[in-house]
């Protein structure tokens, strides 16, 4: 989620082709060093250390690791700019120096800034969190996270070796880059006292290894057109099943999962956000089918699909993440574990066995929005016409 995570349609695909070959045994790397790090900026903040000590200390701790890969997932292919780098630095340097930066210049760093103004003004409190990372076995709640995520992944994709950073950030929960996960530790799931619930975190780390471990393959030698359609039905794929699976989404017009073992992540402002788009699924399912009929036809270019992705996939609860789980949900009710995974391995085959799951269930799935038959049968015939299919228009 960020549940987040994650894309333009065929960005959702190709980023995850990036990852390399499956290990035989999980190799965990976390990387919480990002942390102390700004811990020390921020307290030589508090101290009243001149502004170019300061500039300099955060610059460093901006060109560590952690910080760059959480640049590489801010500024996406599909979302260049989204948060420049000098805008975070200079969004970080505002608690100490208000010029440096003035809210309304970017609306992500706007909303970055509540959350690092809360850690600012209670140096305790982020120094006590310090003291719960260093004593805590975070490989031991890593390996716990996978080894559920792989229970919803076909047994022939395996999660890859990956590292966790965990990292002061302010806006995603977290993230997943190819090899690398992303968790904020302002948005670490903490108890009214303020330490960090541990539990609750491997739900978030499980929800993002299932990324990790997708693997679905575009068929080769797509047309442009069957490209964007099979980029359109992919970005479904990788929210729906971990919001679904995972982070126990409430019901739409599917019932949530009573099995998972991890408390839904959906509370509060996310999940008021879940239940305004519950309302209009109707008109989500329209979309998605307009978008898909558009781009298999050849009429969507490339800066629609863009904004497209961006509708989808953005804003404090992505459409796509409900439209996703339900369909997923549907599959998993009608026809069970086999049926997701054979729309997780195809997903020309989502919108078939969605209806399939409807035609199977009519009663308990009664709510759910039916497909046209029209664009069942093109999404199942992406690729049969070759490369020489219709032109994407520039
Ligand atoms: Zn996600």
């Amino acid at each position: 989620m960020t549940f987040r995570s994650s894309r333009l349609f065929l960005a959702a695909a190709a980023a995850l082709a990036f990852l390399g070959a499956p290990a035989a045994a999980q190799k965990i790397d976390v990387d919480a060093s990002a942390c102390p790090a700004m811990f020390t900026v921020l307290s030589a903040m508090r101290a009243g250390r001149p502004r170019a000590e300061i500039t300099r200390m955060l610059e460093a701790v901006l060109d560590s690791s952690p910080y760059r890969a959480m640049f590489r997932h801010y500024n996406r292919s599909w979302r260049p700019n989204h948060l420049p780098r000098e805008t975070f630095e200079n969004m970080v340097l505002s608690l100490r120096f208000p010029d440096a930066y003035r809210r309304g210049t970017n609306a992500r760093a706007d909303a970055m800034l509540d959350r690092w103004r809360r850690f600012y003004a209670d140096p305790d409190l982020f120094e006590r969190n310090l003291r719960q990372i260093e004593a805590t076995d975070l490989p031991g709640l890593v390996k716990a996270g996978v080894a559920y995520a792989q229970t919803w992944l076909p047994p022939e994709w395996p999660i890859p070796d990956f590292r966790v950073i965990i990292h002061p950030n302010g806006g995603s929960p977290g993230f997943a880059l190819p090899g690398e996960q992303g968790l904020d530790f302002f948005q670490l799931p903490r108890d009214g006292r303020g330490d960090i619930v541990w539990g609750e975190l491997v739900g978030t780390i499980a929800h993002e290894s299932h990324h990790l471990g997708l693997r679905p393959a575009a068929p080769p030698g797509l047309s442009d057109a069957d490209a964007a359609a099979f980029g359109v039905l992919s970005t479904f794929v990788g929210e729906g099943t971990a919001t679904k699976f995972i982070s126990k989404a409430p019901g739409g017009s599917v019932p949530a999962l009573a099995e998972i073992p991890f408390p839904t992540a959906f509370r509060g402002d996310l999940l008021e956000a879940w239940i305004e788009l519950s309302a209009v699924e109707g008109e989500l399912f329209g979309r998605m089918i307009a978008d898909f009929d558009r781009a298999a036809a050849g009429r969507m270019s490339a800066p629609e699909a863009d904004s497209e992705a961006r509708f989808w996939l953005g804003g404090l609860v992505g459409p796509a993440y409900l439209v996703g789980s339900e369909m997923f949900g549907a599959i998993q009710l009608a026809l069970g574990k086999p049926g997701v995974f054979s729309a997780m391995r195809d997903p020309r085959r989502l919108f078939e066995l969605y209806a399939r799951a409807l035609d199977r269930e009519p009663v308990r799935l009664s709510g759910c929005p039916r497909l046209p038959a029209a664009t069942v049968a093109r999404a199942l015939a992406i690729g049969a016409r070759g490369p020489g299919g219709p032109r994407r228009p520039s």
